[in-house]
């Protein structure tokens, strides 16, 4: 008797077989004919199995009869064809009931709880479908995001979580310090940071980066993905404190480069959501957003579209929108400007590039013009920016200048200047979040509900 999964089992193949299934009980429901249906789910698949489970089993009363959602189960039997609207059931033999859950008292026994009352209950929202259709889209989306690496020849490089450069002013950094917040050592009035464990002060990674182009600038091509953290303040629908992010970088490679391996990521991204969440990304269509499938395919289908930041700025000029942030050359694109671009002007991903070097950090290629750099950010409908990226600056003298424009002190950065001193080559990598990715092909509204366990300002309980 084998141990299969529910997806296994409701699959016609599997008919005939006898079988041992092993899961939690979503409904019973007793027929006047003295035996009950329940419904079956382990996490395999989206839809449950169906058991019969017939009057016979010597614990059916005793038991069976007492089985409801949440309960515990292993259940041997054969696997037949239903007449039902699914194509087997299990005929069971046998039900081993591991543990009970008191329906008046297990929380999600009513149906249909709101998504913020499901954040309250993170140790319970993953047996919703919502949780599990999530759960296995990111989990797709993770293994995509390493066999389209893999298979282009990149390596897998593990950048450190701790870090001491607080680099790239990405964003606001988390400390990480052993040190006795009520004893802290002082000199001259600030906390003397030698006396700390790392013998500086040190920070969480808000990007694995510049670690990143050290190993791009002997191994060619490389990705780093893993954890990265921004202390910024936002309680936005796409900002989390704690998040997971894909950085390939590659020597050799210019800002356009840059750009058709962004877009063919996402196109793979997107493609093998589409035909390995077939179920799953059918119930986001019903449930959540219903454009959430054709758009994806739209998007495949065509190519994105490469817009200068200098002609983006004219288009929201004379789009003749009312924006809370007033637009002219200079500024910051907000995330109203963004959306605007990409849902209503394009109606189309967009790779915005060439922003002012005021905007955008050191390490960023100098154009030509003396007054944009090679960045590019890549625009979504619904979620706005879902890749941040450049062409990094390969040159000692221009980079030693951003550096002092942007009050950095060189010799902090000695070691990424040395990949310019000894044998320097163009090179440029992106940012991809993996929330964001989720969030884009699932439809999903806010960010916190498709990560495990979100971390945002007050909020990290489970
Ligand atoms: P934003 O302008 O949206 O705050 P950013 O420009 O600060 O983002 P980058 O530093 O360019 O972000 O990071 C690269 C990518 O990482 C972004 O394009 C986005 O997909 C993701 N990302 C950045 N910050 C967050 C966050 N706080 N939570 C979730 N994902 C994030
Ligand atoms: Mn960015």
């Amino acid at each position: 008797m084998d141990r299969i999964s529910v997806k296994q089992a409701r699959q016609k193949g599997a008919i005939g077989r006898q079988v041992i299934v092993q899961g939690w009980i979503r409904t019973r429901r007793d027929s006047k004919g003295g035996f009950s249906f329940l419904e079956l789910n382990d996490g395999s698949s989206l839809g449950n199995l169906q058991i019969i489970a017939e009057a016979a089993l010597e614990n059916y009363e005793s038991e069976v009869k007492h089985l409801g959602a949440a309960s515990s189960v292993t259940i041997e039997g054969e696997v037949k064809a239903s007449g039902g609207k699914q194509a087997t059931e299990v005929l069971a033999k046998k039900i081993i009931v591991h543990g009970l859950a008191d329906p008046e008292a297990y929380p999600l026994q009513k149906k249909a709880h709101s998504l913020e009352k499901l954040r309250e209950w993170a140790h319970l929202r993953p047996r919703t479908n919502t949780f599990g259709a999530v759960t296995r889209v990111r989990n797709c989306v993770s293994r995509s995001i390493h066999n389209f690496y893999q298979e282009e020849g990149f390596l897998y490089i593990h950048t450190p979580i701790i870090t001491a450069s607080d680099c790239e002013g990405a964003g606001a950094m988390f400390r990480v310090s052993t040190l006795d917040p009520d004893k802290l050592p002082l000199k001259e009035g600030k906390v003397d940071s030698s006396q700390d464990f790392f013998g500086r002060p040190a920070y969480l990674t808000v990007s694995g980066q510049l670690n990143a182009e050290i190993f791009a600038c002997s191994l060619g091509k490389v990705y780093t993905f893993g954890p990265t953290f921004r202390a910024e303040n936002s309680n936005t629908s796409r900002h989390l404190a704690e998040f997971w992010m894909v950085e390939p970088e590659v020597a050799f490679n210019d800002l356009n480069d840059n750009m058709a391996l962004a877009e063919r990521f996402l196109k793979r991204l997107f493609s093998d959501a589409l035909s390995q969440c077939d179920e799953d990304m059918k119930f986001f269509a019903e449930h959540y957003d219903k454009e959430t499938i054709s758009t994806l395919e739209q998007i495949i289908a065509k190519e994105f579209i490469h817009c200068p930041y200098t002609e983006a700025v004219s288009i929201l000029e004379k789009s003749g929108e009312k924006f809370d942030f007033p637009v002219k050359w200079g500024i910051d694109l907000q995330s109203e400007h963004e959306r605007y671009l990409t849902e209503k002007h394009f109606k189309s991903p967009v790779i915005l590039f060439d922003y002012p070097r005021t905007l955008k950090p050191f390490y960023m290629r100098v154009n030509d013009d003396g007054k944009t750099v090679r960045a590019m950010d890549v625009l979504v409908p619904k979620v706005g920016e879902i890749i941040g990226g450049s062409q990094r600056e390969e040159r000692l003298d221009v980079l030693t200048q951003r550096m002092g424009e942007q009050h950095l002190r060189p010799e902090d950065y000695w070691w990424y200047c040395d990949l310019r001193r000894f044998g320097t080559v163009p090179h440029a990598g992106f940012g991809l979040g993996l929330e964001r990715a989720v969030q884009f092909i699932t439809g999903m509204q806010n960010i916190r509900d498709v990560i495990p366990f979100p971390r945002t300002p007050g909020s990290a309980e489970f």
